[in-house]
């Protein structure tokens, strides 16, 4: 209930107000977030490929203006120029989310978005790195898998996201579990009609691990994102019985959550990948996280009533 709320309110505009000028926000906000700006977040990103590999995401989503989709691309193409410059290519790669680089248009968003993430990943292979495909709500999972397709093509590196609170992500994992395919499973961060998703944790977290099997079970290259230690766990029992060495996957948790697990892992010589956002466009991933933990929550709404 209260996270459907969180979810609900991640898109409202009078919401999104009373958050961003809440004075306790920022404090929060820099728990989940690098950084406002790409100088701000990139210390912490040459910082943290000390130890770990990194996936940035240059925060924005639901983009409904051609410049706004157009600022995205230029953003994207001057941090993984940055990259490339500052030798961390090989460690940090980027995640975009199509609705940030036009989807969302009126007329012809998936062309738009399609040259605009082909121009992005253009940027990537010219820096050496690669890019991953954000999933976003159930209703743009078809249009994501055909874009990746089609970029897949000239870019076979491009990652996919799948997410196991969808009931046709099993499906959908057979599908991407093929030679050389970077395959991303994480729950899933929506919410979604129980006609599409599984909305009971324990069904959820069933459907992940028998996702996660077909994935170490294929020829692919899976990206095991989730804080779940039973998750975790098990991912790295999986990976055994397939036969995978610590090369033949990778770990992926968000910035800012279970720190001192992401250094224990990487710690035993296996890949741990952090997903860092950056940008001052944090609220809907700023809800979102929200909505994952019922502490921050309440926290966050008793000084909001007291403080704003
Ligand atoms: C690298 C990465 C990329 C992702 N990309 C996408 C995407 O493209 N599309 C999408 O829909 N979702 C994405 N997600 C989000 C994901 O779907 C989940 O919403 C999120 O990871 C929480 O699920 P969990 O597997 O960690 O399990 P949970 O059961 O939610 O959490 C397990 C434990 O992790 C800790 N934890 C989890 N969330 C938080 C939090 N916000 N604050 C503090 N502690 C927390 C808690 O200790 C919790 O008990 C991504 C997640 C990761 C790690």
């Amino acid at each position: 209930m209260l996270r459907t709320t969180l979810l609900a309110a991640a898109r409202s505009r009078a919401c999104r107000t009373l958050v961003e000028r809440a004075p306790v926000t920022r404090g929060l906000v820099s728990r989940y977030v690098a950084g406002s700006s790409l100088e701000r977040a990139l210390p912490v990103v040459e910082q943290l490929t000390a130890d770990r590999l990194v996936t940035l995401d240059h925060l924005g989503e639901d983009t409904t203006d051609t410049s706004q989709a157009q600022d995205t691309v230029d953003a994207y193409t001057r941090l993984l120029s940055e990259l490339g410059s500052a030798g961390v290519a090989e460690r940090a790669e980027v995640s975009v989310k199509l609705s940030a680089v036009g989807r969302s248009l009126p007329q012809d968003g998936e062309k738009i978005a399609l040259d605009n993430a082909r121009r992005i990943c253009e940027a990537a292979a010219r820096a050496g790195t690669t890019v991953t495909l954000d999933m976003e709500d159930h209703t743009t999972v078809d249009s994501t898998l055909s874009i990746l397709t089609e970029l897949r093509m000239d870019f076979p590196w491009v990652g996919a996201v799948l997410q196991a609170y969808l009931r046709r992500t099993e499906g959908d994992c057979r599908d991407l579990a093929g030679a050389g395919s970077r395959v991303r499973l994480c729950k899933g961060a929506y919410d979604e009609p129980a006609s599409v998703a599984y909305r009971d944790k324990a069904e959820v977290d069933r459907s992940y691990v028998r996702c996660l099997r077909v994935l170490m079970e294929g020829e692919g290259y899976p990206m095991v994102a989730t804080h779940d230690p039973r998750l975790v766990a098990i991912a790295g029992v999986l990976a055994d019985s397939s036969g995978r060495g610590p090369g033949d996957y990778e770990h992926q948790m968000l910035y800012g959550i279970r720190e001192n697990e992401q250094r224990r892992i990487a710690a035993q010589g296996r890949r741990m990948r952090v997903y860092v956002p950056y940008g001052d466009e944090w609220y809907g991933y700023f809800m979102r996280r929200l909505a994952e933990r019922p502490a921050n929550v309440a926290f966050f709404a008793r000084s909001l009533l007291t403080k704003s």
